[in-house]
């Protein structure tokens, strides 16, 4: 008999029922350090104070009116983004997907009022990730995502990560544009070179198409900038944004220029909960904290910390792991055993790391985790290795 909720979900058998910054507490009482944040989605932890505050007191005060009126919160929280970034104009959704579809819309649409309508096709990378939706599953174009779902939004061109050439001989009159994540999550916490994404700015400059970033995982701080394509020296057309940016409360953003946003006027896309008051009231709280440049200092330095300790875990446990690779708090260890295992074995350990493709263990701890919480978090992780090792 099928479950009450759909078994769309392998689930590990754990129930956290509490959390407290880096810490989540089973139903049986045990605390577990947590180097997922639910998938780089707590980026300031569990029970932040100030979120706490602003989620309270915005539900003390106003849920949700519809976004046919002006809502002070999603302004705010505009204001806020657009004064940090590239970006004129953001559009809230409530998920990384959702950003998405409205990305692929919005490529599709500059071109349309610009008078091609031909230009349609969006360049993506294989082992990346952009969502669940039809738009996302068919942009990422995995046969894992894809199968059986046909048939699937046509206009994407998926290419090999990394190879240049190949994207360059792949750009024609229909091209859009090219979607890409600066360090893939899913696919295995692979950081895309910094001379990479120059390449590719460099390359849409040339060929006059649109360049899209999915930062859904490796945005608002996660790398040590606020956005991860700072580091490269290059700024988007678009980009998607989500998981951090709401610290647990589901919100989402897709971020332009006002040239790429210029196809969108009004009633050509729309939301009932994207830019609620709740999400926004959080995401200004989120983006207080993390957009400061000395927050963003102590996530890079205690991103070295915890690199550091991983080189050493990694040299410990030859038999285990293979190497550590990933930008600031997005970590990943490549294992040579299953990578399941690994953090099957954490959680013996009561720590929470999450598996990704390419056999790696992804670690993306909350950016307020302690130094202290590093060196345990590690030696946790050693323990798992021994088990494994043994
Ligand atoms: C998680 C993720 C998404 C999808 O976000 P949801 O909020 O799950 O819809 C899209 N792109 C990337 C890079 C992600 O990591």
């Amino acid at each position: 008999m099928i479950t009450s909720v759909l078994p769309t979900y392998n689930r590990a058998p754990l129930t956290f029922v509490k959390g407290e910054g880096t810490w989540l507490i089973e139903a049986d009482g045990r605390r577990f350090l947590d180097l997922g944040a639910g998938i780089a989605v707590n980026a300031l932890g569990h029970a932040h104070p100030a979120l706490t505050q602003a989620l309270a007191e915005q539900a003390g005060t106003l849920w949700h009116t519809s976004n046919l009126y002006h809502i002070p919160q999603q302004q705010a929280l505009a204001d806020k983004l657009v004064e940090a970034t590239f970006a004129d104009t953001v559009f809230f959704t409530n998920s990384g997907t959702e950003a998405c579809e409205l990305a692929v819309k919005m490529a599709r649409k500059y071109w349309y009022d610009k008078g091609h309508p031909d230009k349609i096709d969006i360049i993506t990378f294989s082992g990346s990730f952009h969502g669940r939706s039809s738009a996302g599953i068919a942009a990422a174009g995995s046969e894992k995502m894809t199968k059986g779902f046909g048939p699937l939004l046509p206009g994407f061109t998926h290419l090999t990560f990394g190879d240049h050439d190949a994207i360059a001989a792949a750009i024609t009159e229909t091209t859009a544009a090219i979607m890409v994540e600066p360090v893939q999550g899913e696919g295995g916490i692979i950081p895309m070179p910094d001379q990479c994404l120059k390449g590719l700015r460099d390359l849409c400059d040339e060929k006059d198409i649109l360049l899209i970033l999915d930062e859904v995982q490796c945005g608002v701080g996660r790398t040590g900038k606020l956005f991860a394509h700072e580091w490269a020296g290059i700024e988007p057309d678009i980009m998607m944004v989500a998981k951090g940016i709401g610290g647990g409360f589901p919100l989402g953003a897709v971020l332009a220029t006002e040239d790429a946003a210029g196809g969108m006027t009004a009633g050509t896309h729309g939301s009932t909960y994207g830019g609620n008051p709740l999400g926004c009231a959080v995401g200004c709280a989120v983006l207080d904290i993390v957009a400061d440049p000395a927050f963003l200092n102590d996530v890079n330095r205690k991103a070295g910390l915890l690199r550091q300790k991983l080189e050493g875990l990694v040299a410990a446990y030859p038999d285990v792991f293979e190497l550590v690779r990933g930008a600031g708090l997005m970590l990943g260890i490549k294992c040579r055993v299953a990578c399941g295992d690994v953090v099957a074995a954490g959680y013996g350990h009561e720590v929470i790391t999450v598996p990704a493709a390419d056999n790696t263990v992804r670690l993306l701890p909350p950016l307020t985790i302690s130094d202290e919480e590093i060196a345990d978090a590690v030696d946790r992780l050693d323990k798992a290795a021994m088990t494994i090792a043994a």
